[in-house]
């Protein structure tokens, strides 16, 4: 992919783009049924980017329909695995293809930066698509050790038509994280991307079909939580529920699925990651690469954002310093601007709950030492990167997602304190540590009760390894690896006896 190298090449795109605006349902653009639309905004500058169709129950009713029939006519079903991988292939190749186009259209979309929608869309959401393209045809039953009278065949069968209700901090690479696994399953999809964020799962519907996706497999309602979210939650012609989203709405998806058709509904929510330096890590330029990513990657709009960093008494002064430095080299501004490493926060809303979490910091007397506030001279929803020390585990701001740009520090007197500190929280999605010594590493990442432990450097992982939480972030289901696929299939035995 290459891809431009100013603000100016990128308004250029953004001038060209033809925002899609419609529900795409059984291979085509509708209308929502009520003829209702909703404006979608540009948080960066606040201007009006379209309309998009405003969809809701009757909507969802259409394209849980379409899925169906697709789901049981079997063409995609009940196609070859090869054929399935092939039309992933194709469409990984078709992402790539228009990786620009996507990221800017994004970016507008969401206040995310360029960088981030280029490397995300460019790289990530293709490799998705190939990944479990490529596991399609490689994975196998099994025969259970039944004796000589018999043979037990323990098969794996898509599980049908499966929900997929999506959050606007990672708009399309969290489509495909969901996509990709459940159409390499063979199951046909009904998707809801965030109302901030509707419009690249749009256009990937298109690009899917031009891949040659089935008419019907591949679903998307725009719309709101509350009306098209709710629809799909308690849809009795779903068979299973994939959310991303924060813990209160994931809570409200087992009420729905207890209320409807028992549908499994697999869960990935909020965190409140720990960032643990003990005394013995080098604080070189890795570590604070990673501390500030970790803080404040994507705007700190990220469910796996450290911003507990909890650090060793010992070196906390020298941590604090050198983090002081990179916050206040980081360029907030234009999301279009290679060169920006904060955009906007996702909506004016949002951001009004972001200061809201730094006013709290500071009344609960954390100390500030950078950022603070909303960022001067900028039209849109823009924070400062925010660093408190003196943060304790009772604030608020220790306790509660935050979702923006702050890092907050937390001392800690040795390796058993740093421990009860990090284990002290509701949450349960991610940690990372830095330590020299491999031991206390392991030891930590025993005791961490939370998905993912990165050691000596920040990270979510990648394509082959499961995401997801303990605790209040996720249920038993995980996204990413081959585990992914589980969530969207189910198992069979066939049993047949021999004369
Ligand atoms: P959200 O929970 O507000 O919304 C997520 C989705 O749920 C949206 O599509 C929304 O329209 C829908 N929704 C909202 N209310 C609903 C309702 N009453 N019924 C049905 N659907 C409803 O979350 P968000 O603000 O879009 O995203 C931020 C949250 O997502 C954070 O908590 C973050 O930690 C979490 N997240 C988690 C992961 C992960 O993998 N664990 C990844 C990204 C984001």
């Amino acid at each position: 992919m290459t891809s431009p190298s100013s603000a100016a090449d990128y308004r250029v795109i953004a001038g060209r783009l033809a925002f899609p605006s419609k529900a795409y349902i059984d291979g085509g653009w509708h209308e929502a049924a009520s003829g209702k639309v909703f404006e979608n905004i540009n948080p960066a500058t606040g201007a009006v980017l379209g309309t998009v169709a405003h969809g809701d129950a009757a909507d969802v009713d259409k394209a849980v329909a379409a899925a169906r029939r697709s789901f049981e006519d079997g063409a995609w079903s009940r196609a070859a695995p090869e054929e399935r991988k092939a039309v992933l292939l194709r469409l990984a190749d078709l992402v790539r293809a228009h990786a620009v186009e996507l990221a800017v259209m994004e970016s507008l979309d969401s206040g995310k930066t360029i960088k981030d929608c280029l490397n995300e869309i460019g790289h990530e959401v293709p490799t998705f698509f190939q990944w479990y393209a490529e596991l399609a045809d490689k994975s196998f039953g099994k025969v259970a050790p039944t004796g000589e009278k018999t043979v037990a065949m323990i098969v794996k069968e898509p599980v049908g038509v499966v929900g997929l209700v999506l959050p606007w901090n990672f708009p399309l690479l969290m489509a495909a994280w969901k996509l990709a696994p459940a159409l390499a399953a063979g199951c046909s999809a009904v998707l809801k991307p965030a109302e901030q964020t509707p419009l690249t799962a749009l256009r990937l519907a298109e690009l899917a079909t031009e891949a040659g996706l089935p008419a019907g497999v591949l679903n998307v309602v725009p719309g709101f939580g509350e009306t098209a979210g709710q629809a799909i939650g308690r849809h009795n012609d779903i068979d299973v529920v994939s959310f991303t989203g924060s813990t209160e709405v994931g809570a409200y998806f087992l009420k729905y699925a207890s209320e409807s058709n028992l549908k499994p509904v697999g869960l990935e929510m909020g965190g409140k990651s720990p960032f643990i330096v003990l005394e013995d890590a080098d604080i070189d330029d890795a570590l604070i690469a990673s501390a500030i990513n970790a803080a404040f990657w994507n705007g700190g709009q990220n469910c796996s954002a450290n911003m507990r960093q909890i650090i060793d008494l010992k070196v906390k002064d020298t941590f604090l310093h050198r983090v002081l430095e990179k916050t206040r080299a980081l360029v907030v501004g234009d999301p279009l601007d290679p060169g920006t490493d904060l955009g906007s926060m996702v909506s004016a809303e949002h951001q009004s709950r972001v200061l809201s979490y730094i006013e709290a910091g500071k009344s609960e007397g954390a100390r500030l030492l950078a950022g603070g506030g909303a960022s001067a001279g900028l039209p849109g929803c823009f924070v400062d990167p925010t660093v408190f020390d003196g943060v304790t585990p009772a604030m608020r701001v220790a306790r509660e997602e935050i979702f923006g740009p702050v890092l907050g520090v937390i001392g800690a007197n040795g390796v058993d304190e740093a421990l009860k500190i990090a284990r002290d929280t509701d949450y349960g999605l991610h940690a990372t540590i830095f330590t020299r010594d491999i031991d206390k590493a392991f030891h930590l990442a025993k005791r961490l009760p939370c998905g993912t432990v990165a050691v000596n450097g920040f990270t979510e992982g990648n394509v082959t390894t499961p995401f997801g939480g303990y605790k209040r972030s996720g249920s038993l289901a995980r996204d990413n690896g081959t585990e992914a696929v589980e969530q969207y299939l189910q198992t069979k035995t066939i049993w047949v006896s021999l004369r």
